[in-house]
Parts: structure tokens; C-alpha cells; sequence
């Protein structure tokens, strides 16, 4: 039978164990964990489902299609499959390569998908139009406060550079506060998440080394980012994008965070009014580099916050839909997991919902506008700029 794309044998290997037994689906009794199937009840919309199409592809047995193109970017890289299924665990990986065949064979992206490969690749972030300097959020000060032998080096991220600039400022308040030298790079490019996950794997490659070489350059010996994506990103793809290893640390934000608590470096007291808090663990965060522990201990410290649980949490966390490029493709699916998300939080009489992802707060303050329900969602880093001693 005709061999329809070249694989890794680690693919082909977990291509073929997909044993569909609907696992990814159900998880833990409670199938809501599972996003695609909040879109379509049915096994296609399931990693399970996809498998099996990738296994007929490549057996020649049906082609790639725009249908396949938009089963595929339902998905919204979350990684829920990987935890649950017990069999394999690169199905996000088999998934990806599926959207690079896709363009292969003449499948068009979706336009909104189109326009942002292209502004990656053009202007090195994600944003249609002219745009601001990227470090025009910082204030004169704080952009002369920059160190030439930084501690910590910051990667700012897209989302957080163009749109929810309180994050950084937080991140860069703390930072000063805690007197911790840092540099931010003036020409930081996008890391290539989008790119990577819309199935355009070797355009990353540029842009990977060209972050890589500016902190490389600054003498940090390690990196900080408060956006989960490409803190997992750097850890679990650059290696294989610039083909070599990485010299410095990587950390997400609450794990350097979580560190300075330990050290006593970071005294948190009351933020000033007291609230019932839950907190959204951002799928490439938990399920992405297993950090789960770091954002509650954090929350915790702060006196003035009763800390909930959500009843999915940690690794059965649902998506909030704010990932794999959903919210620009399929809007309306992205709304509907953060409004379960957002409605979830309020049943459990929450009114301050965290979050430690600006690709999740952008997603679930739209659906917190929509539903109207009086509902608050912060990033955590705004939280410790509030509660710092
Ligand atoms: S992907 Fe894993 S959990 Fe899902 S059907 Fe296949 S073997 Fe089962
Ligand atoms: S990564 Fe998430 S959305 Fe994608 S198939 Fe797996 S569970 Fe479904």
C-alpha cells in the first residue's frame, strides 16, 4: 500500500499502538476534559479518532482534505490525550505533522491562520498592522533600569508585548522591587509556537536561533517567561530547532517565583480586599512542563485569597480553549470552553478567577464579558505585584 507521508519511526510506532479504546475521551469518568468532544460528541473528535486517520492516510486509503484541515485545528494542543491515554504520548506531535501534509498536498490554511504564518514570518510576531516598538510598555525608567550583567533574562512573549502588557509590567515590577537585574531584548521575535502548530516546523528554525543567540549574548544564566507557551516551547522544542543543546535555564514564571519563596525572597502579604480565588492551570504549564504545585503554593501565600479548587484541575484541567491557534480559527469554539471554564468557576462561588497565561486570560475575560456574570480573571504575576512585601 502507497505510503501517503514520510514519518519518524516514533510516530509510526504510536500511529499504530492507538489501540481505540476512547480512553483519551473519557479520562477520569468525567469527559469534559476532553475539548474536541465539546464540539462533537463523536470519535473523530478525538485523538483516538485522528489516529486512526492518520493511520488510513498513510495507508492510502484517504487523502488529506479541508475537512481533515479543520478536524485538525479544533484541537487545541492541550496535551489532556497524551495524560489520559495509556498506550502512547506524542499524539499532539502526530497531530502536527498532519497540518505540515496538509500544506503539502495543496490544503490551504484557514485565512486568519494564513495571515498570522505570515506576520510571523515577516515582522517576528503574530499582530496584523503597524505595531509599536516592542518594549514601548516599558516606561523610560524601567527600560534605562535594564542590566548589562542581567540575573534573569526575560522573554516578554507576543501576546504579552502587543496586548495584555499588565503582565510584564507586573513580571518587571516584581523584578525591581526585588532589586534582580534583567535585560528584555528590544528585537525578541515571536518563539514560534504559531508557526510550529500550524504545521510549519522548519520556518521556527530562524527564529529559535535568533532568541537563543540574544540571551546567549546577555550572560543570563537563565530565562523567565510568564507565558507558559513559549516557556514550553524553549524547553521541550528549541534543543531540536537549533540543533544543539541549550546552555541556559528555563523557567515559567511561578517556578522562579516559587524558588524566591523558598529562598525567603519573596514575602507575599494581603492584596487589599478580600476575594474567593480559583486557579486555571494553563495546559502548557501543567500538562505541558508539569507545573502544578508552584501557582498554588504561590496563591496560597497570599493573605487575603481563599483558595477553591476547580473540580477538573491539574491534569485533568480543561482547556480553556486559548491554545493551537482555536481562537483565531474557530472563535466560537475558543468562547465556548472559556465560558465552561468561566461558568464553572462562578457556580463554585469563586469571584477571582487566575490564571498564569496571557493566551488564557485574554480568552476568558472575552467569555467573562459575554456571560456578564461580574466574574474577575488576573494573572498570578499580577497578583504577587499587588501582595509583595
Ligand atoms: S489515543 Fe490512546 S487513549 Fe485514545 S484511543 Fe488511541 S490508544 Fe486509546
Ligand atoms: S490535545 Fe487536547 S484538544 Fe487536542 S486531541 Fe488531545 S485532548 Fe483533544
Amino acid at each position: 500500500m502507497e505510503s501517503r507521508f514520510n514519518i519518524s519511526e516514533d510516530l509510526y510506532t504510536a500511529m499504530h499502538k492507538c489501540i481505540r479504546c476512547g480512553q483519551c475521551v473519557y479520562g477520569n469518568e468525567d469527559a469534559r476534559f476532553s475539548p474536541m468532544q465539546i464540539k462533537a460528541k463523536y470519535f473523530t473528535y478525538s485523538a483516538g479518532g485522528i489516529m486512526q486517520i492518520a493511520r488510513a492516510i498513510y495507508e492510502g486509503k484517504m487523502g488529506f482534505s479541508e475537512p481533515l484541515r479543520d478536524l485538525l485545528f479544533h484541537c487545541t494542543t492541550c496535551g489532556a490525550c497524551e495524560i489520559n491515554c495509556g498506550v502512547i504520548g506524542s499524539q499532539v506531535d502526530l497531530f502536527t505533522l498532519l497540518k505540515r501534509e496538509l500544506a503539502k498536498n495543496g490544503i490551504p490554511l484557514l485565512e486568519p491562520h494564513k495571515s498570522i504564518v505570515e506576520n510571523v514570518l515577516s515582522k517576528k510576531n503574530i499582530y496584523e498592522g503597524n505595531l509599536p516598538g516592542r518594549t514601548d510598555w516599558l516606561s523610560d525608567e524601567e527600560k534605562e533600569s535594564m542590566s548589562s550583567n542581567p540575573e534573569v533574562f526575560y522573554h516578554v512573549g507576543c501576546i504579552s508585548s502587543y496586548m495584555e502588557k499588565e503582565i510584564p509590567n507586573a513580571f518587571v515590577s516584581v523584578l525591581t522591587k526585588l532589586e534582580i537585574p534583567f535585560a528584555i531584548n528590544n528585537d525578541e521575535w515571536c518563539c514560534g509556537a504559531p508557526l510550529y502548530f500550524a504545521g510549519y516546523e522548519e520556518e521556527t528554525y530562524d527564529l529559535a536561533k535568533h532568541n537563543v543567540e540574544a540571551i546567549e549574548k546577555s550572560g543570563a544564566s537563565k530565562v523567565v517567561f510568564t507565558c507558559p507557551t513559549c516557556a514550553m516551547i524553549f524547553k521541550n522544542y528549541y534543543p531540536r530547532w537549533v540543533k544543539r543543546p541549550i546552555k541556559f535555564e528555563i523557567l515559567h514564571a511561578t517556578e522562579f517565583f516559587e524558588r524566591l519563596q523558598d529562598k525567603g525572597k519573596l514575602k507575599l502579604g494581603p492584596i487589599g480586599t478580600r476575594k474567593t480565588v480559583t486557579y486555571h492551570d494553563p495546559c502548557h504549564l501543567g500538562r505541558g512542563q508539569g507545573v502544578y504545585d508552584a501557582p498554588r503554593r504561590i496563591l496560597n501565600a497570599i493573605e487575603d485569597l481563599d483558595f477553591k479548587e476547580f473540580s477538573l484541575s491539574r491534569e485533568n484541567s480543561l482547556c480553556c480553549g486559548g491554545g493551537g491557534l482555536v481562537p483565531t480559527g474557530f472563535p466560537d469554539f475558543a468562547d465556548d470552553l472559556a465560558r465552561i471554564r468561566v461558568s464553572d468557576m462562578k457556580n463554585m462561588g469563586a469571584d477571582l478567577l487566575v490564571t498564569a497565561c496571557p493566551a488564557c486570560k485574554e480568552n476568558m475575560k472575552i467569555a467573562v464579558k459575554k456571560l456578564k456574570r461580574g466574574a474577575k480573571v488576573s494573572d498570578i504575576t499580577e497578583l504577587i505585584d499587588q501582595a509583595l512585601q
